[in-house]
């Protein structure tokens, strides 16, 4: 079975899945790899912004929402 026919392999149960500073409901920041692309050293570094229904290979589920329901 590949990861896109089961219904628990999605951004928001994954436990690199951030989601206090979405803009929207739908989105949140992927933790997995470090900040990137600063554009100057006065700059922020930028975190991958993803969609609830988005996954990718690195997915690793959240033990914290695992087995719950949403
Ligand atoms: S992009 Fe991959 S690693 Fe990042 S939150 Fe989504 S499934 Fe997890």
């Amino acid at each position: 079975m590949s990861m896109t026919q089961t219904a628990d392999v999605a951004c928001t149960k994954c436990k690199f899945f951030d989601d206090h500073v979405a803009k929207a409901a739908s989105e949140g920041l992927c933790r997995f790899n470090p900040p990137v692309s600063q554009p100057s050293a006065e700059a922020h570094g930028l975190w991958p912004v993803v969609s609830s229904n988005d996954w990718c290979g690195h997915f690793s589920a959240d033990s914290r929402t695992a087995g719950t329901a949403d």
